[in-house]
C-alpha cells in the first residue's frame, strides 16, 4: 500500500513525527512530497492541513484498518521541492522550532493564508466536452467542488496542460492574471481558401484576415480595439483561421520603469581577483568579501553572477530589506533584464506570488531579495551572495529564529556552489572565521570609482559645544558646512541616530513618565498623529496636558525626534528644501522609494533621516554627511553596542563623496575618545576588529563563545520565573564547568503585551550534550503550553537584554 507521510498542522500539539495516511486510489499519481493535503485528525476526525514529506510503499507494516485516508491535496503541484524539504529539517535543528513552523515559513504568504480557493478555466476550448456543463457559463468553480466532481487526477492533468489554474481570492483580486492571445493559423497555402469563405460585403472578415496575415501573435484586445467583434473572432476560430490562448501575465511592479542596459565595468585588480576567486570555486565554499564603502562590491557580485549565468546556472542575492532600494533593483535589472526576480516586503502579496512563480517555473535566473528570499525555489544555483552580511535584519526575531546567512551557506552546500558574504564592516563572527581560514578572505581596499576619494571625517565634541550655549542639535561647524553646501547647490545627508532612543513625555514637577498599560516601557511621542504610542504592543492614547500623577501642567516632551530637528533645520536654513525619512514618513507603501527618488532628482538639498538612510544611497552630489548624535546606540546595554555604532557610522559616512566631488563627514558625539568613534573616523575596520576582539575576549563574549538564550513567558510573573529556575537546575547538570550561565533574570522589559518574560543565557564553547537537552526541553514545553506557559530558544541571540 502507498502511504503519505504527513507533518500535520495542529498548533496546540506540535510534533515533528510524521503521521501515515493512505492515499486514495484515484490520487496515487497525484500526491507528491512537498504538497499540502487535508487529512482527518484525532478522535473527531477534524479536517486539518499538513505537508506531505514523503510517499512510501509499505508492506503490511500497518494493519490497514488503523490507517485513515487523506482527504485531498490542497495543491496540484508541490509547493516545496526536495531541497527545501531538506532545508526545513536543518532549520528545525538549527533554530529549535517545530518542523511545521519551518515548512510554513518557507511559503509565500498568499499560499499560507486561508483564502478561498477556486479553479479558473483559462481555455474553455480545450476543456473535455463532458465537463463543459459543469463549468457552464462560469469560468470559476470552487476548488473543493471541482475536486469532488472531476477528481484530482484530471484536475492536475488539465492544469499541466494550461487549461485551468488554481486561483486564490486575495482581496478580490485574481491571483493568476491572464491575457487572451490570438495566434494566426493563416498561411500562404490556406489563405485563398479562407478568402473564398468570406461573403460579399463582410468587411470585418476581410479586415480580420488581413490582420492575421500580418500578425502571427497578437492580443485579443488589440483586435477588439480595431473594431472587430468577439462574434467575428469566435467564428474565425471555429473556421480554423486562428487559435485563442490564455497566457499568464505577471503583475510586474517594475513594469512602468525601463532599465537602461548597463555593461560590465573594467575591474580594478582587487575586484578582478575577487571575481576570479569566485569563478574558480567549483564547490561549496564560503567567502568573506570585505570592501570599504564604494569599493565596488556590487560590481563584483554582478560580474560573478554573469559568469554563473553563462554556465547555465542561477544566482541568488540577499540584501537587507532597507537596502533593497530602487537603485539596487535598477543595477540588477539593468544588467540582467528579464532574468531578475525581486522579492521584498514592499510588494503586494499578489506581486510577490508572481515573482515566486517566475522563479518556480525557471523563468528567472537571478533572485534579488530580502531575508525570506533565501527560500526562493531556485534550482541549479551557481552562486549565492549575502550583501551587508553583518545586518541584524537577516535574523528573524520570531520563531523560527533562523539566520538567512546560515541557510544561505546550507544551500551553497546542497548546490556545491560558492557563497559570498559581503560587507564594509563584517560581523566579528564572520571576520574571525575568515581569520581562521574557515571562510576565504577577499579584500577590497580602494574605491571602485578611481576618481572618488574617501571622505574626510571630523569629530565634534558636543560637550564643548554645550558650553557655548548654541543650539543643542547642530554644532557651529556643522551649521557652517551645511550653509556652504546650500550655497554650492550640493546635497547634504543628516542622520539622527534613533537606535535605543525615543521621545517621551515627562512631568517637570514630579518626574512622572507616561507608561504603557500593557508593557513595562514608556510611551513614545508621535507628533504626526498627535498621540502617545507603545512600540511593543501598539497601544495608543492622547498626549496628556496635565500630569496624570500630580496634576501639574508642566508636562513636556523630551528627546529629539526627527520632526523637531526638521523644524530647527527650517528655522536655521529657511531657503533649504528638506526631505524627512523615518518610520512616520515611510509607513505607506512606496513612500521610501518616493523620498529617495525625489532626493536623487534634487528636489531637496537636505535629506534628514534615521539610520534608514545609512544604506544603499549612491548619489554623486552628496558632499556632506552629518551624524547628529553618534552616541545613543553606544549607550545600549548590549555587548554589540560598539560594533553596531561602528557599523552605522561607517555606513553613513560612505554616503559622502561617491563620485568626483570630495565628501566630508561630521560626527557629533559626547564620547569623542570611544574606540568605535575614533576608528570610524579613521574608517579603519581592521583596527576596530582587533580592538573589539580583545574586549570580547576579556569578557567572554562572542565570537569567543557561542550563546543561546532560553525564554519563558506567562501572563503572570511567577510561573515564568519558576520555569526558568527549573531549567537552570537541570542545565547545571548538562553543562560542563567551562560554560557560563547568566540568569535566570527578567527580560530588560519584563512585561510585554501583558506577558512576563524570564530568561537564561548560556555562553559555551563545546557542549556536546546541550543540543539534545534543548530539543528535549522544547518537546516537553508542549505540556506547559496548555497552562499558558510558552518557552522559546534563541540560538545566537542578537542581544542579551
Ligand atoms: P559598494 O557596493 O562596495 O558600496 P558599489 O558597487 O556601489 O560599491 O560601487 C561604488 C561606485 O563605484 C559605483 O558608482 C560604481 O559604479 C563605481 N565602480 C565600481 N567598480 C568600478 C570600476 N571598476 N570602475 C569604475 N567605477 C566603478
Ligand atoms: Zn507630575
Ligand atoms: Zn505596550
Amino acid at each position: 500500500m502507498t502511504i503519505a507521510q504527513v507533518i500535520v498542522d495542529v498548533p496546540t500539539m506540535q510534533t515533528d513525527q510524521p503521521f501515515s495516511y493512505l492515499i486514495p486510489e484515484e490520487m496515487l499519481s497525484v500526491i507528491k512530497p512537498g504538497m499540502r493535503v487535508e487529512v482527518p485528525f484525532g478522535k473527531g476526525n477534524r479536517h486539518i492541513q499538513g505537508f506531505v514529506i514523503a510517499v512510501t510503499d509499505e508492506q503490511e507494516q500497518f494493519p490497514q484498518q488503523e490507517l485513515k485516508y487523506l482527504i485531498h491535496p490542497l495543491d496540484l503541484a508541490p509547493v516545496l521541492n526536495q531541497e527545501l524539504l531538506a532545508l526545513a529539517d536543518y532549520m528545525k535543528e538549527e533554530t529549535y522550532s517545530f518542523k511545521i513552523t519551518c515548512l510554513q515559513t518557507m511559503l509565500p504568504s498568499v499560499l499560507k493564508a486561508k483564502y478561498a480557493k477556486q479553479i479558473q478555466l483559462l481555455l474553455p476550448e480545450s476543456l473535455p466536452k463532458e465537463w463543459q456543463s459543469f463549468f457552464g457559463s462560469d469560468t470559476v468553480v470552487p476548488y473543493e467542488e471541482a475536486v469532488n466532481v472531476m477528481g484530482v487526477a484530471l484536475i492536475q492533468q488539465l492544469r499541466m496542460a494550461g487549461t485551468i489554474d488554481i486561483r486564490y481570492l486575495v482581496k478580490k483580486q485574481n491571483r493568476v492574471q491572464t491575457v487572451k492571445m490570438i495566434y494566426s493559423c493563416v498561411t500562404s497555402e490556406n489563405y485563398p481558401m479562407f478568402a473564398q469563405m468570406i461573403r460579399k460585403g463582410a468587411k470585418r472578415k476581410v479586415q480580420l484576415l488581413e490582420r492575421l496575415t500580418q500578425f502571427p501573435k497578437r492580443t485579443l484586445q488589440e483586435y477588439l480595439d480595431e473594431g472587430l467583434s468577439r462574434t467575428v473572432i469566435n467564428q474565425a476560430a471555429m473556421d480554423g483561421w486562428l487559435r485563442l490562448e490564455a497566457e499568464e501575465v505577471y503583475r510586474d511592479p517594475y513594469a512602468a520603469q525601463t532599465f537602461a542596459k548597463t555593461t560590465p565595468l573594467q575591474l580594478n585588480d582587487e575586484q578582478a581577483a575577487a571575481v576570479q576567486a569566485l569563478a574558480d570555486a567549483n564547490q561549496s565554499q564560503t567567502f568573506l568579501l570585505e570592501g570599504i564603502t564604494g569599493s565596488g562590491k556590487t560590481e563584483v557580485y554582478l560580474q560573478a553572477i554573469a559568469n554563473v549565468l553563462e554556465h547555465g546556472k542561477t544566482a541568488m542575492m540577499l540584501v537587507p530589506e532597507i537596502a533593497l532600494t530602487p537603485q539596487m533593483v535598477e543595477r540588477f535589472k539593468g544588467r540582467f533584464g528579464e532574468a531578475v526576480a525581486v522579492l521584498h516586503s514592499g510588494l503586494s502579496q499578489g506581486e510577490k506570488y508572481d515573482e515566486w512563480r517566475k522563479i518556480e517555473r525557471n523563468e528567472a535566473q537571478v533572485v534579488v531579495g530580502a531575508r525570506s528570499a533565501v527560500f526562493a525555489p531556485l534550482e541549479n544555483i551557481g552562486l549565492i551572495v549575502v550583501d551587508e552580511e553583518h545586518e541584524s535584519s537577516y535574523k528573524q526575531e520570531e520563531t523560527p529564529r533562523y539566520h538567512a546567512r546560515d541557510l544561505a551557506i546550507w544551500r551553497s552546500n546542497y548546490h556545491q556552489c560558492p557563497v559570498v558574504l559581503g560587507s564594509a564592516t563584517p560581523s566579528l563572527e564572520s571576520r574571525a572565521r575568515a581569520q581562521k581560514g574557515v571562510y576565504q578572505f577577499l579584500h577590497l581596499t580602494k574605491r571602485g570609482n578611481p576618481d572618488a576619494l574617501l571622505p574626510s571625517v571630523e569629530i565634534i565634541d558636543m560637550k564643548q559645544e554645550i558650553v557655548r550655549k548654541e543650539t543643542t542639535t547642530f554644532s557651529r561647524i556643522l551649521q557652517e558646512k551645511i550653509q556652504d553646501r546650500l550655497n554650492k547647490e550640493e546635497q547634504v545627508v543628516l542622520m539622527l541616530n534613533r537606535r535605543g532612543y525615543s521621545s517621551f513625555v515627562m512631568c517637570r514637577d514630579c518626574g512622572f513618565v507616561l507608561p504603557c498599560p500593557n508593557c513595562d516601557i514608556s510611551l513614545t511621542l508621535h507628533m504626526d498623529t498627535k498621540t502617545m504610542r507603545c512600540h511593543y504592543c501598539g497601544h495608543e492614547e492622547r498626549i496628556p496636558h496635565h500630569c496624570p500623577s500630580c496634576g501639574s501642567e508642566k508636562i513636556r516632551y523630551y528627546g529629539t525626534g526627527t520632526q523637531k530637528v526638521e523644524e530647527e533645520l527650517t528655522q536655521l536654513f529657511p531657503e533649504a528644501n528638506v526631505l524627512r525619512m523615518d518610520v512616520d514618513t515611510t509607513r505607506k507603501k512606496g513612500a521610501h522609494e518616493r523620498i529617495l527618488r525625489a532626493f536623487s532628482e534634487k528636489k531637496a538639498s537636505i535629506l534628514l533621516g534615521t539610520q534608514m538612510i545609512a544604506k544603499g544611497l549612491d548619489f554623486p552630489d552628496i558632499t556632506l554627511v552629518g551624524v547628529l548624535n553618534a552616541d545613543t546606540s553606544l549607550n545600549l546595554p548590549d555587548f554589540r553596542a560598539s560594533e553596531r555604532t561602528f557599523q552605522l557610522l561607517t555606513q553613513v559616512s560612505g554616503r559622502a563623496g561617491r563620485a568626483q566631488k570630495h565628501g566630508e563627514v561630521i560626527i557629533q558625539t559626547f564620547n569623542p575618545e570611544h574606540h568605535a568613534i575614533v576608528l570610524a573616523k579613521q574608517q579603519n575596520y581592521e583596527a576596530f576588529y582587533q580592538e573589539e576582539m580583545q574586549i570580547r575576549h576579556q569578557s567572554d563574549y562572542p565570537p569567543y563563545y557561542f550563546t543561546v538564550k532560553i525564554i519563558a513567558s506567562h501572563e503572570q510573573e511567577e510561573p515564568a520565573a519558576r520555569k526558568m529556575f527549573q531549567v537552570y537546575r537541570e542545565i547545571e547538570h548538562v553543562l560542563s564547568s567551562q560554560a557560563k550561565i547568566l540568569g535566570p533574570t527578567p527580560h530588560a522589559i519584563m512585561r510585554i503585551k501583558n506577558r512576563y518574560y524570564y530568561q537564561i543565557i548560556i555562553k559555551y564553547k563545546r557542549e556536546p550534550q546541550l543540543a539534545n537537552y534543548l530539543t528535549e526541553l522544547l518537546e516537553r514545553s508542549q505540556m506547559d503550553q496548555r497552562n499558558g506557559l510558552f518557552l522559546s530558544i534563541d540560538k545566537e541571540p542578537l542581544s542579551f537584554i
